[in-house]
């Protein structure tokens, strides 16, 4: 088997799919494992996307996660580590993006790293340190409002300052403008002032197209997704459609959709306008006692071989509420992530072969349902959202792709299905 180029260590599970997809347009071949594999990759990769789940979990357990994701990826032959975070910074004094890179530096025995959340692609761009997002501020995004890490302070050298122990400083975009050998030179000039990681300003793909270059060599490097469109030419890897190339589909086609967000709604009102067949599950009675998965599966079991099938718990905020304030919020949530997930199941029993799953929380659920461990990355839907494959616990092979809520455009169920013929 080729070695593995680039190492990679996701805070999260969207996040991972986000980079994988950089990565995969970008020309490499990328497998993205649920947690550290336990187990040998099932097809041939330039990179490993390690997605695990440290975010905000505390900053001493995203630390060990990620250390047990750097010794795999170190014993199977990566050559160089990828911190991926948000691309919206989004941590707390405590961290977690501060400890977990001074962790891997020093498990990597390197003195010096980058950091930086820039995807103009996303609308993500980094000015004189200061995050923006789309033509804000980071602190005036929202994001200032998160309820687990509220984002108040735009200046990301001040930021990961609060939450690292060595100095912070900057490659501000006078320098990224002149290329390689000026970023090269300017991080000379901080390692000598005793600094040890640098927030890089990043504007323009062109810009990450020139940082790449430069951070060829480096044991480290940490940023958001952004920053891997420009590393695969490091390793002589050239965009191609070969990186994207899939198992052939086989099976029945399905989608299973959790989401309630505005693009979801969208998607799925698209789909029943097609004339397709969709299915609405109500939580009200799953929640008395009624078998919901069993008669969903009833109903989708003689339309399956006519074409794809929606079932579906998306609904519009008001019943949402109403469902909500009869359940309590969390077990909402938790009974239907645990019905869709039975769905999934269940489906790809009857032979679903291609799963389209909306909804972050509930790929999570469905993923962990059908025992799913390894994803290798294929072509993209839509930004952000690419078909994977995936070899399942039976050893049956199943095309799926995961969406979270906001992406895809209205008729991305039917493109999706059309992507993968
Ligand atoms: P998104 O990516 O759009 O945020 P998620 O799957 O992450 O979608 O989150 C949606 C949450 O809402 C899940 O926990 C899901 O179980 C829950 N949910 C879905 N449909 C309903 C509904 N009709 N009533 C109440 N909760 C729902």
């Amino acid at each position: 088997m080729a070695a593995m180029k680039l190492g990679c260590i996701a805070d999260d599970f969207t996040g991972a799919t986000d980079l994988a997809n950089n990565l995969v347009r970008a020309g490499m071949r990328v497998t993205q494992s649920i947690g550290v594999p336990t187990c040998a990759l099932h097809s041939e990769a330039d990179a490993v996307v390690v997605a695990l789940k440290s975010r905000t979990v505390p900053a001493a357990e995203a630390v060990d996660q990620s250390l047990a994701a750097l010794r795999w990826l170190k014993a199977n032959g990566a050559e160089q580590i990828y911190f991926k975070y948000c691309s919206t910074f989004d941590s707390t004094p405590q961290g977690n993006i501060g400890p977990v890179t001074e962790a891997l530096m020093q498990a990597l025995n390197t003195r010096f790293t980058i950091a930086t959340p820039a995807f103009p692609d996303n609308k993500r761009t980094v000015f004189k340190g200061h995050l923006f997002i789309g033509e804000v501020l980071l602190s005036e995004s929202g994001m200032q409002n998160h309820p687990l890490t509220p984002m108040t302070d735009s200046n990301l050298v001040r930021v990961l300052q609060a939450q690292s122990r060595g100095k912070v400083g900057l490659i501000d975009h006078l320098v990224v403008a002149r290329g390689e050998l000026a970023i090269r030179g300017r991080i000379g000039v901080l390692q000598a002032q005793g600094f040890s990681i640098a927030i890089v300003d990043a504007l323009t793909n062109e810009d990450l197209m020139r940082l790449g270059p430069a951070l060829k060599g480096m044991a480290l490097v940490t940023a958001g997704s952004g920053v891997a469109i420009g590393l695969p030419p490091n390793f002589g890897i050239e965009p191609s459609s070969r990186a994207s190339h899939l198992p052939l589909p086989a099976g029945w086609q399905a989608v299973v959709s959790g989401s309630c967000s505005l693009a979801t709604s969208q998607q799925v009102q698209e789909f029943i306008r097609s004339g397709a067949p969709a299915l609405a599950i109500d939580p009200l009675r799953v929640a008395s006692g009624f078998d919901v998965a069993a008669e969903a599966l009833d109903w989708a079991r003689p339309l399956l071989p006519r074409g794809p099938v929606l079932v579906y718990s998306t609904a519009d905020a008001g019943t949402v509420k109403s469902t909500q304030q009869q359940l309590g919020v969390e077990e909402a949530g938790a009974l239907v992530e645990r019905t869709l997930a039975g769905i999934a199941q269940g489906l790809v029993k009857l032979g679903v072969r291609q799963l389209l799953v909306a909804g972050g929380e509930t790929a999570g659920a469905c993923v962990q349902a059908l025992g799913v461990a390894q994803m290798q990355i294929g072509p993209q839907i839509d930004p952000g959202v690419p078909w994977c494959y995936a070899v399942l616990p039976t050893g049956e092979g199943l095309h799926l792709a995961l969406k979270s809520g906001n992406f895809g455009a209205p008729n991305f169920f039917g493109k999706a299905f059309g992507l993968l013929q």
